[in-house]
């Protein structure tokens, strides 16, 4: 899988196409912070009006191009010299990595497009939900708008080749229907109505296998971690889904296929 990746790195896109996906990467990441910020309190994430959080200063251009401002203003205001969270330029880089592996995984398709704004989806859910334990309406139905395109991408060519349309059909509503029944009868005990919502727009993005393995995925890192975190720095019991299931998510969205074929070859042996 990571020769295949190298090997499409290295002839499907020359460099210049590599740089570019990532300076747009960072540009989407600066605009992946105001939805961080805004989307939590309810602020409208259109209107554009950029100021230093603690002196209130408008920004200049200068000030305003993602990740290369915070390094050459050492992640400090221009006017009043506070710092500037480290969370900006971390996510704009976040943001731009992972266009950049989209595209060394997808080369240059439509898919590529969709996976990116997937990942970009599942990365400002990961930080609200890690913050506030709440996944927003927003972000899953945004989810489920694109991944209702990928489901009509993928299935217009089974249909034509008169294929099985099972794994695309039920991708939305199998695991998401089990993990409701495990809502109701735990009374939101074990699993938060957001996580439900999210893994049934993730299905349609995903298909049924895919959508099983990025469950299976997040709940192994959600435990795995989360005991970590107990451990480490103190943290409660209580656990938000949310960035595990995104990261299960996001493997499934770039290698579930290959992993899931892998992973029946050695089932079936066949
Ligand atoms: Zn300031």
């Amino acid at each position: 899988m990571l020769k295949e990746t190298a090997d499409i790195l290295m002839t499907n896109a020359p460099v210049f196409v590599y740089i570019f996906v990532f300076l747009y990467g960072i540009v989407f990441g600066s605009f992946l912070n105001v939805c961080i910020y805004r989307l939590p309190v309810g602020e409208s994430i259109v209107k554009v009006n950029s100021h230093c959080m603690t002196c209130g200063k408008r920004l200049h251009w200068y000030e305003l191009i993602p990740l290369f401002s915070w390094i050459f203003l050492r992640g400090r205001c221009h006017g009043c010299h506070s710092k500037i969270s480290v969370q900006y330029p971390l996510i704009e880089a976040a943001n731009g990595l992972l266009f950049v592996l989209c595209l060394a995984v997808k080369g240059l398709t439509l898919d590529m497009l969709l996976c990116q704004a997937l990942m970009s989806a599942l990365l400002v859910l990961s930080v609200i939900d890690a913050r506030t334990k709440e996944i927003s309406n927003g972000i899953n139905i945004f989810i489920a708008v694109i991944g209702l395109m990928r489901a009509v991408v993928t299935i217009i060519p089974i249909i034509k080749s008169g294929g099985s349309v099972l794994d695309v059909v039920l991708g939305p509503v199998v695991v998401s229907g089990v993990l409701l029944l495990i809502l109701i009868i735990s009374g939101g005990g074990a699993i938060g109505g957001g996580d439900v919502k999210l893994m049934a727009a993730a299905g349609l993005f995903l298909g049924l296998k895919c959508t099983l393995l990025a469950l299976v995925i997040g709940c192994i890192a959600g435990s795995v971690i989360h005991v970590a975190l107990m451990k480490i720095r103190h943290l409660g019991r209580e656990l938000a889904m949310g960035p595990y299931l995104s990261l299960g998510i996001a493997v499934a969205a770039l290698w579930g296929s290959e992993i899931t074929a892998w992973y029946l070859h050695i089932l079936t042996g066949a």
